[in-house]
């Protein structure tokens, strides 16, 4: 997976770069800092997307990891909070954002954890309730095996009440995870699951669907809360019974989930080049789709409303206490679809808490 590592002046002090290279079985490669990689790696390689996923990075990071997800201009907010500690991923699927979101092409990897560390304890102290996640721009667990961060990271958080650290994947490296039952917080696992179709076409390098299906139930045995995220859902031919199928097999695996996420594909202009260029064999690009409010472009509107009728009827009916929620879509679609007082469901209560409720 990972086949160099390069080391920036600034972080080959660290102890953490031994143990992840011997892990990787790895020579480092020393760099004067990112900037190198640009000019002395980067600008060279043929498929700079591909071959900047088998390139890791070690960094030091001296700006802020900790941030509000910012989510998306005109949509319903879902009070999430993100760690960016790594940028890009190993995984390589057709319709994700980062090929043409990151300005550099290497898995960025801060080693400086232990000041990661102090930042998030200010925060952590100072809450009743968050609900923090290290996936917005990397695979929580992707690497795991090389670097074993999910697991410290989850360590850590989970001795603070009122956190709840998700850790959000396509793989199935959870076994060298820690334990979290009878912890004060909360370790929750997310899985991204798309039907079989949708992985074996345009999700390269990940985990079986069935391979996820079973780390899920180890992870619940290790006392984690299980999550899962339709996102996002992709239209091919026979999609629907695909997508009510998956749920039907998450929910043969679990009864209820600490929640749901839903959301249809969308794309912003600058992607589709990227699926065209680098998965011929996609079949992403071929519905039809209308640009919208915020620049990105998703499929027709009512048929939208009319498959999440169908996907959200089928979550009620197997578990009616999975708190279900839409990302990135308007409150038009969530009234729609769920109702009109789908955004005041008590069932979503206990994860949307706004920015203020939790402060003391
Ligand atoms: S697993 Fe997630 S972060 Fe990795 S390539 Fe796929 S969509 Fe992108």
């Amino acid at each position: 997976m990972i086949e160099r590592i390069f080391v920036t002046e600034a972080a080959v002090q660290y102890a953490y770069v031994k143990k992840i290279c011997d892990r990787a079985e790895l020579e480092p490669e020393l760099i004067r800092d990112d900037a190198a990689y640009r000019n002395d790696i980067e600008r060279f390689l043929t498929d700079p997307v591909g071959q900047g996923k088998r390139h890791l990075l070690l960094d030091v990071f001296r700006g802020e990891f900790f941030r509000k997800c910012p989510g998306t201009r005109g949509k319903v907010c879902c009070n999430y909070y993100v760690i960016d500690q790594t940028s890009n991923c190993p995984f390589d699927c057709s319709y994700c954002f980062l090929q043409s979101y990151l300005n550099l092409r290497a898995i960025r990897f801060a080693v400086n954890v232990e000041d990661l560390f102090r930042e998030l304890e200010a925060v952590f102290r100072r809450r009743r309730f968050i609900r923090v996640g290290t996936g917005e721009l990397a695979d929580s667990l992707a690497l795991e095996p090389l670097t074993g961060f999910g697991g410290m990271l989850m360590k850590f958080a989970v001795e603070f009440p009122g956190v709840v650290l998700e850790l959000k994947t396509k793989s199935s490296n959870v076994d060298e995870l820690p334990d979290v039952r009878k912890k004060p917080g909360r370790g929750v696992i997310g899985w991204t699951m798309e039907p079989a179709h949708v992985v074996n076409n345009e999700e390269r390098g990940t985990a079986t669907l069935e391979e996820r299906l079973a780390a899920s139930s180890r992870a619940a045995k290790k006392g984690y809360g299980i999550a899962f995220h339709l996102d996002p859902v992709v239209f091919f031919p026979g999609f629907e019974e695909a997508y009510l199928n998956l749920v039907e097999q998450i929910f043969s695996h679990h009864e209820k989930l600490d929640w749901m996420s839903l959301a249809g594909f969308r794309y912003e202009p600058a992607l589709k080049s990227y699926v065209e260029e680098r998965f011929p064999n996609s079949e992403l690009l071929d519905g039809e789709f209308l640009r919208c409010s915020d620049g990105k472009f998703r499929y027709l509107f009512p048929e939208r409303i009319r498959f999440f009728r169908r996907l959200v009827e089928k979550v009620k009916q197997l578990s009616p206490k999975t708190p279900l929620y839409f990302c990135m879509e308007d409150a038009r679609t969530w009234k729609l679809v769920m109702g009109e007082k789908a955004l005041t469901d008590p069932v979503l209560t206990p994860i949307f808490l706004r920015e203020g409720d939790d402060e003391e």
